[in-house]
């Protein structure tokens, strides 16, 4: 149990410093007003003009960080402080955001991927809880001692490392995307206001780095324990 936990420790602190830094990242770019005059939604509707997709909608949503994009409604969320905010940073996520509404509307292949295997993961994280839950009960010690325990955990384990993995191809596209566009049109000046963009989707883009290196190396983990059998009786 040691390891697992020195892993999750690890982890949590090295994601930790890298949220810090995108907050501070997109607080700086946050007080950068964008010379083309428009907010994030806006940026976002201009975005989807220019590449002809007239059936998504563009909605504001409470919360901090609550950006996204929900292809079963084909509708990019904006957090109120970027839908309303005529900021770098506000510019740089509704880009985003749109780069995913874009892939979408592509038939972009890993995220066609990733929305196939979200049940599957929902399912996985389910069992997850369970096992765990059944541990901190003390009913469940043969799970973290015996090969089939082991053997359960690593696979949703690796369901989760897979779709962590699966995820990277699509956020660094949709970013790929919204900086070109950004750049292309002009929507964000050469200068402060791209160089802010570019560097607020890349902060962005390590948290997803970040979260899919912890999830394979528990992977790996559990997968090794199992394998070796090295516990013996003994928790992991
Ligand atoms: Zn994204």
């Amino acid at each position: 149990m040691f390891g697992y936990i020195a892993i999750v420790a690890i982890s949590s602190l090295v994601g930790m410093v890298i949220s810090k830094k995108l907050k501070s990242t997109f607080a700086k770019y946050g007080t950068v007003i964008m010379s083309n005059g428009m907010n994030g939604a806006q940026v976002a509707q201009a975005m989807l003009d220019y590449y002809n997709i007239n059936d998504v909608k563009i909605v504001p949503r409470k919360g901090i960080l609550t950006d996204h994009y929900n292809p079963l409604t084909k509708t990019i969320a904006l957090s109120e402080p970027v839908y309303n905010s005529y900021s770098v940073s506000a510019g740089a996520v509704a880009a985003h955001e749109c780069g995913h509404a874009i892939q979408h509307a592509s038939k972009y292949h890993a995220m066609h991927m990733r929305s196939v295997m979200v049940p599957f993961i929902q399912f996985s994280s389910r069992i997850q809880q369970f096992l765990f839950f059944g541990i901190l009960m003390g009913i469940g010690t043969e799970i973290m001692t015996s090969v089939w325990g082991l053997g359960i955990l690593t696979a949703t384990f690796g369901a989760t490392a897979l779709f962590a993995l699966v995820t990277l191809p699509v956020e660094f596209n949709a970013s790929k995307r919204a900086l070109t566009w950004l750049d292309d049109t002009d929507v964000m000046k050469d200068g402060i206001e791209y160089d802010g963009a570019k560097e607020g989707l890349k902060w962005a883009a390590m948290t997803y780095v970040a979260n899919a290196l912890s999830a394979l190396v528990i992977f790996l983990y559990f997968g090794w324990n199992m394998l070796t059998n090295r516990n013996k009786g003994r928790l992991v």
